[in-house]
């Protein structure tokens, strides 16, 4: 597994080996949810979307541009 940022690297890709800059997909993770619980429960309901529009509150996950292998996941 490559050690990929939360920004689009430049990787060799594992799987067709071509050498690609990886497609990022912000996904939200276990972590989001429970910030989006806990907002909701001691601060108020609009802010519940907030984790969700938050890169640093998400996985990063990377894609191989060519071949769409997963490269890998960042998370913060
Ligand atoms: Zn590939």
């Amino acid at each position: 597994m490559s050690a990929v940022g939360p920004n689009p690297s430049r990787v060799r890709c594992p799987s067709c080996h071509a050498e690609i800059t990886t497609n990022v997909k912000h996904e939200a993770t276990t972590k989001t949810h429970i910030m989006a619980l806990l907002l909701c429960l001691f601060l108020c309901w609009p802010c519940v979307c907030v984790p969700y529009c938050m890169d640093s509150c998400q996985n990063a996950n990377h894609y191989c541009p060519n071949c769409n292998a997963f490269i890998g996941a960042y998370s913060s």
